[in-house]
Order: C-alpha cells, then sequence, then structure tokens
C-alpha cells in the first residue's frame, strides 16, 4: 500500500534503522523509542493489524515473533526479559494500521495499562 508508512519502509522509501531481515518480516529501531531496545517487527505484506494478518497469513505470525526472538538476542535482552506488544486499534494506541510486533526491552517495564 502506497500510503501506509510501514510499507513504504519495507519498500525502503522511507529511511529506518534496520536491525533484521528475513523473506516476510523486516525488524526497525522505533523512532521514538520507550525503553533502551525497542525495535518494531512488520511483516513485509500489509495487513491492518495483527488479527487481520492471523487471518490473511497465520504463518508470518510465527515469523514474526520467531523474528523477535532474534532480535532479542542481539539486543542482549534474551535473558534479562522483554515485551512482545501487539497495540490493535485506537483505545489500544495503535497509530499504525500496519500490523507490528514492538520488541521492548533494557529496562525493567513498568504495567501494561
Ligand atoms: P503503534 O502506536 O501503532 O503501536 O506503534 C507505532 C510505532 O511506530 C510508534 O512506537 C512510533 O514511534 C513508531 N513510528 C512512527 N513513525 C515512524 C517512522 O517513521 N519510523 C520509525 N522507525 N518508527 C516510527
Ligand atoms: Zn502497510
Amino acid at each position: 500500500m502506497s500510503d501506509c508508512l510501514f510499507c513504504r519502509i519495507v519498500a525502503r522509501e522511507i529511511p529506518a534503522t534496520v536491525v533484521h531481515e528475513t523473506d516476510t518480516t523486516l525488524a526497525f529501531r522505533d523512532i521514538a523509542p520507550q525503553a533502551p531496545t525497542h525495535v518494531v517487527l512488520v511483516p513485509k505484506t500489509h495487513a491492518g493489524d495483527a488479527v487481520a494478518l492471523a487471518a490473511a497469513a497465520p504463518g508470518v505470525l510465527d515469523d514474526l515473533f520467531l523474528a523477535a526472538g532474534e532480535v532479542a538476542k542481539a539486543e542482549g535482552v534474551a535473558e534479562s526479559g522483554y515485551r512482545l506488544l501487539f497495540n490493535t486499534g485506537a483505545d489500544a494506541g495503535q497509530t499504525v494500521f500496519h500490523a507490528h510486533l514492538h520488541v521492548l526491552g533494557g529496562r525493567r517495564l513498568g504495567p501494561l495499562a
């Protein structure tokens, strides 16, 4: 989708600091990090949110979680712990409507809401 921010990052039309890539996923640093490690993982094909992705391409969800594990290892937070988060819809704070998995870590994280 040409008007989707994360599709444009996947297409390398908008720069991002890419930290990991597979055939189906791309991981890049969040532009406004909420923790020392804050990486966003996206499917390379567009889906509006994680549930839409599950319906359209369930295997890609597995790919995102496996990639998240690789990112956590590379970031040095695999042992200390990290949070995996899909904001889904406006009330959850989703602002970019291309499914994305946040990887947050590197400090003690607070309560969820
Ligand atoms: P959401 O709030 O939708 O769950 O997460 C969207 C995330 O994308 C936010 O954490 C926001 O900081 C990040 N973000 C928004 N625009 C950009 C951008 O242009 N580049 C990068 N790397 N991250 C972005
Ligand atoms: Zn998109």
